[in-house]
């Protein structure tokens, strides 16, 4: 059983606050992304599970185990790093084999595991050669056969896919998905990249500022962001933002139209829609477009609407220029809305 609780967990490095107080409980087997833009502790927050750092305050318990006063070989995981720490001077065999020539694992054991992993990450063929002659896709699976090699109860990843090119990740991403979902690692992988957390992810763990904004499917997170900050982080293009204001019993002015919405005592709120989610139509918000790029599956429109930008994804058949008016319906049940005094969703 390896579920990971962390526990009011927060760092200070002199003056400053890189994490507030975070409580999360990774489920054993679990596979969970930590998302977010550069700086907002994601790194701060893997290294102390790892045991790399010292949190100032609160717990982490791996299992039925308090960890956070042991070192990180006492701590039963595995990490894989951006810069892959793959050893140029030893053979791919021989960095795969390193975490357990530690420990001193017979050599028919070593071998067994060394080429079990190598077979599962497609580097069979290249057990003999030394991995300073290796492209960085190549070094990059050999540092994740030596964290598996070790079959940990948890895997810990920053970035590591980082360094590669747009194919090679897409290639290695589905591979990383495939083996550990066999596996039965409970794995926390980190990334600011929103389309590798939403493939990977059983869960999403959103930070901003040091702190989880929401932990959900990531299907969860792209349909119902609990707050702003997800709204506009997650999607590409982000969510739309338009200013509402309070018409009474729950009707709401979107750019002169009038819209249904929640049922609040608030004077303004925002109302937000994902691009993808509005279709030219009779009725709804009018538009006026100003910009079309076309992306090949789908036109990206920007449109001015009551002064305001608003884009949306569009059937590449369409015809649009800049100048164009036409009135964009929102799919039923996707709109979401905003407190802008909080930043939480209200519905
Ligand atoms: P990135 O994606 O850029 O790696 P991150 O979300 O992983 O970012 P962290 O590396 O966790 O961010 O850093 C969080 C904040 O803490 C940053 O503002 C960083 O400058 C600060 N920080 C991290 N390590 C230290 C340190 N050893 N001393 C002082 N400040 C630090």
């Amino acid at each position: 059983m390896a579920q990971i609780q962390i526990k009011n967990v927060a760092k200070t490095f002199g003056a400053y606050q890189a994490l507030h107080s975070i409580d999360l409980t990774i489920a054993d087997q679990e596979f969970m992304v930590l998302l977010g833009a550069s700086g907002c502790g994601k790194t701060t927050l893997l290294r102390i599970i790892a045991g790399l750092e010292t949190a100032t305050t609160g717990e982490v318990w791996i299992g039925d185990r308090r960890v956070d006063h042991l070192p990180p070989r006492e701590r039963g995981i595995a990490m894989v790093f951006q810069n892959y720490a793959v050893f140029p001077h030893l053979t791919v065999f021989e960095n795969i084999a390193f975490g357990l020539r530690m420990q001193k694992m017979p050599q028919a054991e070593v071998t067994r595991r060394v080429e079990r992993t190598a077979t599962l990450m497609h580097i069979e063929q290249l057990l003999k050669r030394y991995s300073g002659e290796l492209s960085g896709g190549q070094r990059q699976r050999v540092a994740v056969a030596r964290a598996l090699a070790m079959e940990p109860d948890v895997i810990l990843m920053d970035e590591p896919l980082s360094n590669l090119d747009a194919l090679l990740r897409l290639e290695m991403r589905a591979e990383l998905k495939g083996v550990l979902a066999d596996s039965k690692t409970t794995a926390i992988y980190v990334t600011h990249d929103q389309v590798e957390a939403m493939s990977l992810a059983d869960r999403i763990s959103v930070m901003h500022q040091g702190r989880i904004v929401q932990s959900a499917s990531p299907i969860e997170v792209y349909r119902n962001p609990a707050a702003r900050f997800v709204a506009g982080f997650i999607g590409n293009p982000p969510m739309n933002f338009l200013p509402a204001t309070s018409a009474g019993n729950g009707q709401w002015t979107v750019a002169g139209q009038t819209v249904t919405g929640p049922n609040t005592d608030a004077a303004a709120l925002e109302y937000a829609i994902r691009p993808e989610d509005l279709t030219p139509s009779e009725t709804g918000l009018p538009a006026t477009v100003r910009l079309v790029e076309p992306l090949g599956a789908h036109l990206l429109v920007t449109f001015d609407v009551g002064g305001h930008p608003l884009r949306a994804v569009l059937d590449s058949e369409l015809v649009l220029k800049p100048g164009d008016r036409l009135n964009l319906a929102p799919q039923a049940g996707r709109t979401r809305w905003f407190d802008p005094k909080t930043t939480l969703a209200v519905a």
